[in-house]
């Protein structure tokens, strides 16, 4: 009774492990390198675009009016004046009223616009800005996805290696069979 159950016990044994060869598909590591399957072994996969997340431009403060919307009115125009146009002056917008500078600030046309409301701004000495329309902000399409909000990333899963260990199905991990 006793032999019998050594015997069985080294049955067993050998069973076990004696018999057991190293897997030849994983050499004994029990993993093997397969293809991503997430990105399909091309290391990369669509997603959304992580510089404009997704909305497909970038939002920027106005530098122009730096973020106010309005700038200061920079009306200014030349004129010439004279018997013989010699003589030149120039009417700008000094918070919304003009000045008048120039060798030909006397002339009679100049007159006109001593002190005169600015034909651009209206009096206010400030205008809408003109590089964001009053908004403050501007979008330029996103450079990375060219405004479509999807690019391609490095797929996450294999870290853009394109390859993963996977459990070898032969030894089902175990690196014996
Ligand atoms: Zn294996
Ligand atoms: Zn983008
Ligand atoms: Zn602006
Ligand atoms: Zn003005
Ligand atoms: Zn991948």
């Amino acid at each position: 009774m006793r032999i019998t159950a050594i015997a069985l016990a080294i049955i067993l044994h050998v069973f076990l492990f004696g018999c057991a060869k190293i897997c030849p598909k994983c050499e004994g590591i029990g993993e093997i390198s397969g293809t991503c399957p997430i990105c399909n072994g091309t290391g990369e996969v669509k997603a959304k675009c992580p510089d404009c997340e997704g909305k497909g431009y970038i939002e920027h403060s106005c530098d122009n009016c730096v973020g106010e919307g309005d700038i200061k009115c920079t009306y200014s125009k030349m004129y010439r004046c004279g018997i013989i146009n010699d003589y030149t002056y120039k009417t700008e917008c000094r918070g919304g009223r003009l000045i008048v500078t120039g060798s030909g600030e006397n002339c009679v046309s100049a007159t006109q616009y001593k002190n005169a409301k600015c034909p651009e701004c209206g009096g206010d000495g400030i205008v809408t800005c003109n590089k964001c329309w009053g908004r403050g902000i501007y979008h330029e399409e996103c450079p990375r996805c060219h405004g479509k909000g999807e690019a391609f990333i490095e797929c996450s899963n294999c870290s853009g290696t394109c390859k993963v260990q996977e459990k070898c199905p032969e030894c089902k991990g175990k690196g014996k069979i």
